[in-house]
């Protein structure tokens, strides 16, 4: 039997999967079976975020690994402890933190956050959750209904949870407001719906008006978070302080890992929320050495000098193929390619796997770029060099 047809007949088919079989990887080029070398401008969809092979990353993994893997969250985990800390510092927000899996458990936490806080802080419930259309907030029944994609809330899945609403731009926000509302859902970024990006000011404003109100801002940084968009957080490059945000995808640089952070550190409180997995020894062990590695090179300029570097690249590559592309998209190591149209962004996908590039798409038309935030000059020129080979002929 053949991987793939191992794959097809026992694992459920939710995927449009590549059968590839990638075997190494280190730093950002990875390996197949064959000893094929690909260059890795996705990083796991912004998860490798120290890249493959990392040797602080396994090395404080492979300790870890010997020492105690997991016990339960009824006993303090040193690591935990370190990285919660670590994680509100280099925030400077003044936060708690509750560590979960994933980035859809983390909105969970966010939601049952802002849900108990409409129902104790005011004199009668507020339970409703504003979002953006071409949100994506995750796959579990509640943050599916979170997301602002009608295509997601098929009826194979209903009835859903109520109180979510979609708005299509932040003005439209501050209309859908009402006296049951309790938090608006963000993504700074909007990563899956298309790489876009909101306008500073706009959302400046919008964090404003709801802090006047009284209602929460919660910013889903599960794809913006950890030095993504060139700052530890978009909520710091946006200069807003938000009541919650959620982080997952680089935050373990590999390793399952969620965190929901909030201001409102005695809303929860003991029983009302729980994990097992979450903050366990070996995942909060990945996120303090993915942190370590991030923060020093941030501090030297490193990561600025990266997202400068790529985005150059990607601009030149719009303004030279203009005929493919309508404009480069994106902030930070988080890129896109806004394709004239949904057959080029095929396309482009398709011949640039073929030159051993690996790229994702976004939304309808975007060519999204997701590179790990280590990445190195030599394999950002090597994975243009196959960019525009693939895309040359189109
Ligand atoms: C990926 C993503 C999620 C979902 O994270 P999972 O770990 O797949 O549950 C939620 N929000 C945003 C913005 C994401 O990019």
């Amino acid at each position: 039997m053949t991987l793939e047809e191992q794959d097809k007949q026992y694992v459920l088919q939710t995927y449009a999967r590549d059968y590839t079989n990638f075997v190494k990887g280190v730093g950002s080029t990875l390996y197949d079976e064959n000893g094929k070398d690909y260059i890795d401008f996705a990083s796991g969809i912004g998860v490798n975020s120290v890249g493959h092979g990392n040797e602080t990353l396994t090395s404080a993994l492979c300790e870890q690994v010997k020492n105690i893997i997991h016990i339960s969250n009824l006993q303090v985990i040193e690591p935990q402890a370190k990285l919660a800390q670590k994680i509100v510092e280099l925030s400077g927000y003044d936060m708690g933190v509750f560590f979960a899996n994933s980035g859809a458990e983390a909105n969970e936490g966010a939601i049952k956050i802002a849900r108990k806080y409409g129902e104790t802080k005011f004199d009668a419930k507020r339970y409703k959750v504003i979002t953006l259309e071409h949100s994506f907030h995750g796959r579990t029944i509640t943050t599916v209904k979170a997301t602002g994609q009608e295509s997601f809330h098929t009826p194979h899945f209903s009835p859903y949870p109520d109180g979510f609403s979609y708005e299509k731009s932040i003005e439209d926000v501050y209309k859908a407001i009402d006296d049951e509302t309790i938090a608006v859902l963000i993504e700074l970024v909007q990563g899956e719906g298309g790489v876009q990006p909101f306008d500073k000011e706009e959302i400046q404003k919008l964090a404003a008006h709801l802090k006047a109100e009284g209602i929460l801002l919660i910013v889903d940084e599960v794809q913006t978070g950890v030095y993504r968009t060139g700052e530890f957080l978009a909520s710091n490059l946006y200069e807003i302080e938000p009541d919650i945000i959620t982080l997952a995808k680089g935050l373990g640089g590999g390793m399952p890992i969620g965190a929901v952070m909030t201001k409102h550190k005695d809303i929860l409180t003991v029983g009302e929320h729980g994990s097992t997995f979450g903050g366990n020894y070996l995942s909060t062990s990945a996120g303090l050495a993915v942190l370590d590695v991030l923060s020093k090179l941030y501090d030297s300029g490193s990561i600025d000098e990266t997202l400068i570097y790529f985005s150059q690249k990607l601009q030149a590559i719009a303004k030279k193929y203009d005929h493919l592309f309508e404009k480069e998209v994106g902030l930070g190591l988080m890129r896109g390619l806004r394709a004239n149209n949904a057959e080029i962004q095929n396309a482009v996908l398709e011949n640039t796997f073929k030159e051993r590039l690996i790229v994702l798409k976004a939304g309808k038309n975007t060519v999204r770029f997701l590179p790990s935030i280590t990445i190195s000059k030599n394999e950002i020129n090597e994975g243009f060099k196959r960019f525009e080979a693939a895309i040359s002929s189109l």
